[in-house]
């Protein structure tokens, strides 16, 4: 019996509330066989993660988020199994990372404007060298009394609709892809198929992916629509798509919970044959 396979979670790295080895504690707790982190942009919870999870059984497969932009849309690739220290990758995530950090700056300038918050306030949220994002600036405003949640804070000051929003710099969904690739790793699509501002990319731009290396599609994801899910799947079957699912768990950050959408088995094994560029850690 293989155990449950989670495929998507955050650490305190990016916007999850758990260090890395809180996480590894939490997926072990969740009962989790495999486990990958994936914090936005970055890898500097890998070696922390693996050092947990020693000793524990669980095995962890090192990953990320990639941040990407379509057009106006952002469109999310979890990328694994990838080689940490090539180059390429290195330099664009510091490239996207740093763009976040502007970007979250000037979004908490406008929101000074309107509410008492300050940049200090939005630091003092999130880890040195991390990657900052809007989760950061809604803690601030949590902490500030200004809105209840996360949650709270992205229907109203944080959402992009409210004025005070701005994008970042990220490469296209393609050069995502080229790029994991290129450093021996797996592109798999996050979230394909969310409401509202991120809809399903069309299928000509999924198939230029696909020839350029996406090896799957992450179709049990709890803000996928329905409707989304059945041309995801229709979509997976023609271009041979490994079909993956995953929490998106951000510790208290979100309501998600580990393993509240998993993998099979196939999927990851898949996954795992497809990556050359580090492996996984079996603690
Ligand atoms: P950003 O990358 O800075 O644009 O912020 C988007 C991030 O915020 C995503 O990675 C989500 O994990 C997180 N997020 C989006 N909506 C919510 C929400 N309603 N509650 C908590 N976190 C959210
Ligand atoms: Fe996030
Ligand atoms: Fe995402
Ligand atoms: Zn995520």
């Amino acid at each position: 019996m293989p155990g449950l396979i989670d495929l998507h979670t955050h650490s305190s790295v990016s916007d999850g509330t758990e260090t890395p080895t809180e996480l590894v504690r939490a997926a072990v707790a969740a009962g989790l066989a495999t486990v990958a982190i994936t914090d936005h942009d970055s890898t500097a919870g890998w070696q922390e993660a693996f050092a947990a999870a020693s000793g524990t059984g669980l095995t962890v497969i090192p990953g990320m988020e990639l941040s990407t932009n379509y057009g106006p849309a952002s469109v999310h690739m979890l990328a694994y199994l990838f080689d940490p220290t090539d180059k390429t990758v290195i330099a664009e995530t510091a490239r996207i990372r740093d763009g976040r950090m502007h970007r979250a700056e000037r979004i908490v300038e406008r929101i000074a404007v309107d509410y008492d918050i300050t940049w200090a306030d939005v630091l003092a949220q999130s880890v040195d060298g991390g990657t900052l994002g809007r989760p950061h600036i809604a803690d601030a405003l949590v902490a500030k009394g200004l809105v209840s949640d996360r949650s709270a804070a992205f229907e109203s000051i944080l959402h992009w609709r409210s004025g005070y929003y701005e994008k970042y710099y990220a490469p296209s969904p393609l050069e995502g892809v080229r790029m994991i690739v290129a450093a021996g790793g797996v592109p798999v699509l996050a979230h394909p198929a969310t409401h509202g501002r991120y809809r399903v990319i069309e299928e000509r731009a999924i198939a230029e992916l696909v020839a350029a290396g996406l090896v799957g599609l992450e179709i049990h994801h709890r803000d996928n629509t329905e409707d989304g899910k059945v041309r995801l799947y229709e979509l997976a079957t023609k271009y041979d798509l490994v079909v993956t699912g995953s929490s998106d768990y951000h510790g208290e950050g979100k309501p998600n919970r580990l393993a509240e959408n998993t993998t099979e088995p196939e999927a990851l094994e898949r996954i795992v044959a497809a990556g050359s560029g580090s492996a996984p850690y079996r603690g």
